[in-house]
């Protein structure tokens, strides 16, 4: 019962946690400072974070260990992919410090079909489905957006105008004119202005475009992993299915966010303009915790306004719209306290 009242007061909001294993680069020899107390199963609910001697039990919808699969971790996210199609807007968010295996759980390794994140995954279902609704008089129209959030600028990745050695700390994207305002229409759609939103009919030119967009996002950067880790990479996909049997409508969207890093501002000692792109960071996920936050409370006030994220996803993130968060921790030792803060993080928003 007690179980029931806490799922029905948290909504649509579900937080998953994955653990990375242990990796050559976290240094030979070191002991994970995780355990799984309730399972040793890959999937579980309990996770038990060691430091200083000290344990930390937290508890969430799920807890993927690091033994487990993209696959393992598809399999539990299939169905919530799945309702984009029937009309619903779905955000699944990856959250935790640089390192941890965001975009690992997001885009997966592109050298082996194994190892495909959650984004080819998820796409490759809702092409397949759509296309066997055929047969029940569905007809399915998409659309694919992808920009990033950089100092709570919005940069278009899929412009055509992403011109080399960009810089990225300018506020046009480089492109003079385009303001990228966010507005949301009385039927729940958001309009940015100048972005790029491209037809999309199949899986391969969906990959075409994410390749696009890795391009874009690393241009005119020296040091790719780490500049990219320094803004949100948001994915999105408008689906509008037509049954000409019923004349049913639906409108859904799947939003696939890989987040920045959420490493503390004293770790990386930062000053001038990284200051101000780590306080940007800073900003918007304490914004983006607030409103989910406020969400799972069912406050009044709920205050979207707050960051460029959490306003471009308004839409997508109350009423009775389906939110996911993982929250991605790495066992390594050295990570103890960013690690402890992520689950803090997340435990505030289960
Ligand atoms: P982030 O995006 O959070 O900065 P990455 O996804 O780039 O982190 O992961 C950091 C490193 O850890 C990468 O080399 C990645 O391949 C590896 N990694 C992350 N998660 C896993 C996992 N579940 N299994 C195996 N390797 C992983
Ligand atoms: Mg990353």
């Amino acid at each position: 019962k007690l179980h029931n009242t806490i799922l029905e007061l948290k909504g649509n909001i579900r937080v998953f946690c994955r653990v990375r294993p242990l990796l050559p680069e976290d240094g030979a020899g070191t002991d994970m400072i995780v355990s799984y107390p309730t399972s040793t199963e890959a999937l579980g609910r309990g996770i038990e974070l060691m430091q200083n001697a000290q344990k930390y039990p937290f508890t969430f919808d799920k807890v993927f260990n690091h033994e487990a699969s993209q696959q393992d971790v598809f399999m539990e996210i299939s169905q919530l992919v799945q309702s984009a199609l029937d009309g619903y807007k779905v955000c699944i968010f990856a959250y935790g410090q640089t390192g941890s295996g965001k975009t690992y759980t997001m885009m997966g390794r592109p050298d082996a079909i194994d190892l495909k994140g959650l984004i080819p995954r998820s796409l490759e279902q809702i092409f397949q489905t759509s296309q066997a609704l055929k047969d029940q008089g569905w007809n399915y129209t998409m659309q694919a957006s992808i920009l990033e959030i950089y100092n709570e600028t919005i940069r278009d990745l899929l412009s055509s105008n992403c011109p080399a050695g960009l810089d990225l700390t300018r506020k046009e994207n480089g492109v003079p004119g385009r303001q990228y305002t966010i507005k949301h229409d009385a039927n729940g759609n958001t309009h940015v202005s100048d972005l790029t939103i491209v037809d999309v009919c199949s899986v391969n030119e969906i990959s075409s475009l994410l390749q696009q967009a890795a391009h874009c996002r690393s241009v005119g950067r020296t040091h790719m992993n780490e500049q990219s880790s320094r803004s949100h990479f948001v994915f999105t996909l408008r689906i509008c299915g037509i049954n000409e049997n019923t004349e049913q409508q639906v409108q859904g969207v799947l939003n696939l966010i890989d987040l920045a890093g959420s490493e503390r501002l004293s770790r990386s000692g930062a000053t001038g303009e990284r200051l101000k792109e780590t306080q940007a960071i800073n900003k918007s996920l304490s914004s983006l915790s607030d409103v989910i936050f406020a969400l799972a409370k069912k406050e009044e006030h709920v205050p979207f306004r707050n960051s460029k994220l959490t306003y471009l996803l308004q839409p997508c993130l109350g009423g009775d719209s389906k939110t996911l968060m993982f929250v991605n921790v790495s066992p390594d030792p050295s990570s103890a306290g960013e690690s402890l803060c992520s689950l803090r993080f997340a435990a505030r928003v289960n």
